[in-house]
Formats: C-alpha cells, structure tokens, sequence
C-alpha cells in the first residue's frame, strides 16, 4: 500500500504534486487550528456550565438562609414559584430528608436519579433520561432541619452549541479547501508553465537540432526566468559554435580542394606531355611538389588547432634563452632586446617557439623591402610582455579585427604568397590564450606592424 502509494506520487506530474502538497498542507493546519479551538471551548464552556449549576445551589442555599428559623419544608411548597425563579431554564431541584424521602420538587424537567451517599458537596457528569447532565449534591439547612439538595443540570444547550462550533468549522473548513484548491491548482499550472515550455523546446532541440529552438523568454526575473533565459543563451552560443565548425570544415575541404585541383592539372600535363617533353615534366613535378608541401603544412596546421592537449600548470620556463636563440635563427634579419636576466612563465618551449617562429615568420613574409623585425622582452608588473615589431607592409584597420580567425587574409592579393594558410596567426592566439597570455595588434599600412604578447610571471 505504502510502496504503491510512493509510486504513484513518484509518477504524478509536477502540478499534481504540487496540488496535493498544498492541500494536505492546508487541510493539516486548518485541522490542527480546529482541534486546538475546539478543545479550548469545550474546557471554558463546559467549566461556565459547571459554574452555573454550583451558583444555582449557592443562590438556594443562601435564600433558605435570609428566611425565618422557623420555616419548615412545608411552608417552602407553598413558594415554588419563587424558587422557579431562581433556577434557570432546564435544572430541575429536588430536596430529601437525610434518610432519602423526598420531600419538594422544583422543576420536573429530568427524571430523579440516586442520590449519593455523601454529606459534603459533590459534582458528578452523568446521563439522565438519555441527556448529559450536571448532578450538583448538598446538604443544606431550611429552618432547623437539614435536608439533601440535589440539583440536575442538563447539558442540552452546551451540547447544541458545541455541534453549532463543529458544524460552522466543518462548513468553513470545506470553503477554504475548496478555494485553496483553486488557488493552488492555477498556482501550480503558472509555476509548471515555464517548465513546460522548456521540456517542449528540449523535445524539439533533441529532434531536430539546435536551430530549432522556440522558446520565448516571458517569465519575468525570477529564478524559472533565470533558467529559460540561460538555456536560450546556452543554445545561441551551442548554435554559433555548430555554425562556426561547419565554416571551418568548409573552409578547409576549400583550403585542400586549390592544391588537389593543381595538382591534378600538372599530372595531366604530365601524362599528356610530360613523357616526351622534359621541361613540361620537370616544371610539372616541381609545382606539384610545392602544391604537395603546402597541402603538408595546412595539414599540419589544421592538426594542430584541432589537438585540444592538457595545460600542464605546474611548467615553468625561463624563456629568456628561448628568445636569445631567435638571433641566430633569424639572423640579419632581427634585433633582440632582452630587459630581464630570467622570466619564468608557464608554457612549453615548443609552443613559444611556435608563436614566435609564426609571428616573425609572417613579418618576414609580409614585407616588400629588406626585413627589419625588432624583439623585446620585458617585465611589466607581473607580467612578461614580448614585443615584435617589423618594417613589414601594415594591416588595414579594416582587416585588424579579423587577422586571428581562422582562414583569414588580410588582402586577396597575398593569397599567393607563399606558405600562407591564413592559420599562423588563428594557432598563435590559440597557444597563447592557453598559457594564460594574451595578444593585442597594432598596425599601420606601409609602416609595420606590432604584436604585443602578455604572460603571467610564475613566482
Ligand atoms: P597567413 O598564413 O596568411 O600568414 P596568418 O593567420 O598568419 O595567415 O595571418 C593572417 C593575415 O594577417 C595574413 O594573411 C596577412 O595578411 C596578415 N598579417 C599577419 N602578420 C602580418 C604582418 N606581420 N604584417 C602584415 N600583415 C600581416
């Protein structure tokens, strides 16, 4: 029963649970309040009910007293009247001799019941012709004699007003379920809305992609807002990144597909002319290994974006001897300036040697007179900032923002220059941002331009 009853709450929706939570939760506390009421009313007014049967008694007694000593029971019977008036509505009194006679009766609303065998005043709830009532019992004295009293006190309009209590609870207690159930039910179907909405855009993410998505953000600030606002920022960013690798699959198949189609071309000179002419073949077979070389390098590159390797944070490179090692390489080309004796930074040497060979490879590239490329290492704060600058041909302002992508040239003129892949730079930024670093440009045409790296010092 428990285990079925676990299942089905396990399985009901949300709004269903919801519904039933507040509920429960209301009718529990309503109930609580009820009981808590009720227990206090009947302790307060079934004590009053008892106070007024005892000052009946009281008020008996003490008129007995205010009359003559030599007033006899008799000479009361002729005075019921008066006494009636002492007595309210329902109580019924009845005297007795100490010997048990009976001997006056005011009121004949309750049939007799036994008297007790007690001289002092007793008090006792209990059932008179199918009625709870008071028995109050004393023993009092009229004139010189004393004689038994016994009041009955019925419990009728107490009882009438403790089921108008249960009744007017029981009403309300309906009412207020009734509307807390409404309320609750639209409560829920609100709160379960944006929920919904977001399992419908998921259902069509899953089935048909990304770009599917229909979800429209209306809910507002609070935190159901918060999560379908970061779930449509989430896809538009999954969206761009799936846009972005399809232009560079693309990008590549057209990066590989000029190198195949020229050499495709030589070999069919080749086979055409190339057996009897020694020249076509000799110029065939050099322009399609140099097709071949490029088509190698691009390759390589491509590879080399693609490897997503762990950063190892605990290396620490002095790279001040990595620097100095560039005079030799680029000899006569490059001026080295190194400001510090040692900088320790985390990243491998071959990665900065990459960069480096990268960005001055491309200064030497991109310059129409002799090459004349300057590199400088400094401590700035607590970070190591390489400097290259060159005397090479410039960037246009218009290129600058876009020389990082991948593909990208700054001037379709270049395209042919040699060994451009429009990667170089797309690998640079990428090594560098993984080390921590960053990279920032500045260029003018026909000037030269600057690439200014910045690396965090390792203590
Ligand atoms: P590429 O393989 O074409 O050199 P890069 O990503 O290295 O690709 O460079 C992107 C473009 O930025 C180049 O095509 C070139 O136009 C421009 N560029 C890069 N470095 C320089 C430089 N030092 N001087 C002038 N232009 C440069």
């Amino acid at each position: 029963m428990m285990k079925a009853m676990k299942r089905a709450w396990t399985n009901s929706s949300l709004r269903t649970k919801w519904f039933y939570s507040i509920a429960v939760t209301i009718v529990g506390v309503y109930a609580a309040v009820c009981i808590i009421i009720y227990a206090a009313l009947y302790a307060w007014l079934s004590e009053n009910e008892k106070g007024n049967a005892v000052r009946t008694v009281d008020d008996l007694q003490g008129y007995f007293s205010s009359q003559s000593v030599q007033i006899s029971v008799n000479d009361l019977q002729q005075q019921t009247g008066l006494m009636k008036a002492i007595l309210t509505q329902e109580q019924t009194v009845r005297l007795y001799s100490l010997d048990g006679v009976e001997l006056l009766q005011i009121n004949d609303f309750s049939s007799r019941t036994p008297l007790l065998n007690e001289t002092s005043r007793t008090i006792e709830q209990k059932v008179v012709d199918d009625q709870d009532v008071y028995v109050v019992q004393d023993v009092i004295t009229i004139g010189r004699s004393a004689v038994m009293i016994q009041l009955i006190h019925p419990l009728t309009s107490f009882q009438a007003m403790m089921q108008y209590i249960v009744t007017t609870m029981l009403i309300m207690g309906i009412g207020a379920l009734l509307l807390s159930g409404v309320i609750s039910y639209f409560l829920a179907g609100h709160f379960v809305k944006p929920l919904l909405q977001l399992r419908n855009s998921m259902l069509q993410v899953k089935e048909r992609g990304v770009s599917a998505n229909t979800l429209t953000v209306e809910h507002g600030k609070d935190e159901l807002g918060d999560v379908l606002h970061i779930y449509n920022e989430m896809l538009e960013q999954l969206d761009e990144s799936f846009q972005r690798q399809q232009q560079f699959v693309f990008d590549a198949s057209h990066e590989l597909r000029t190198p195949i189609q020229a050499i495709e071309g030589n070999l069919k000179l080749i086979q055409r002319w190339g057996k009897d002419d020694e020249e076509v073949l000799e110029e065939s077979l050099r322009i399609s290994l140099d097709e071949i070389a490029r088509m190698k390098k691009l390759m390589e590159e491509l590879l080399q974006l693609a490897r997503q390797q762990k950063v190892d944070y605990e290396l620490a490179l002095n790279i001040v001897p990595v620097i100095e090692q560039l005079k030799t390489e680029y000899a006569p080309f490059i001026h080295v300036q190194i400001e510090v004796e040692n900088c320790l930074i985390a990243i491998s040497e071959q990665a900065l040697v990459q960069i480096t060979r990268n960005l001055i490879e491309n200064s030497l590239r991109y310059c129409s007179e002799e090459p004349n490329i300057i590199v400088k290492l400094k401590k700035q704060e607590q970070f190591a900032e390489l400097t290259i600058v060159d005397n090479g041909v410039g960037i246009a302002q218009e290129h600058l923002p876009y020389i990082f992508d991948r593909f990208y040239r700054a001037d379709d003129a270049r395209l042919h220059v040699e060994g451009s892949t429009g990667l170089g730079l797309s690998i640079v930024k990428m090594l560098v941002e993984k080390y921590g670093g960053r990279i920032f440009v500045q260029s003018e045409i026909e000037k030269g331009s600057t690439f200014i790296l910045r690396f965090p010092i390792k203590k």
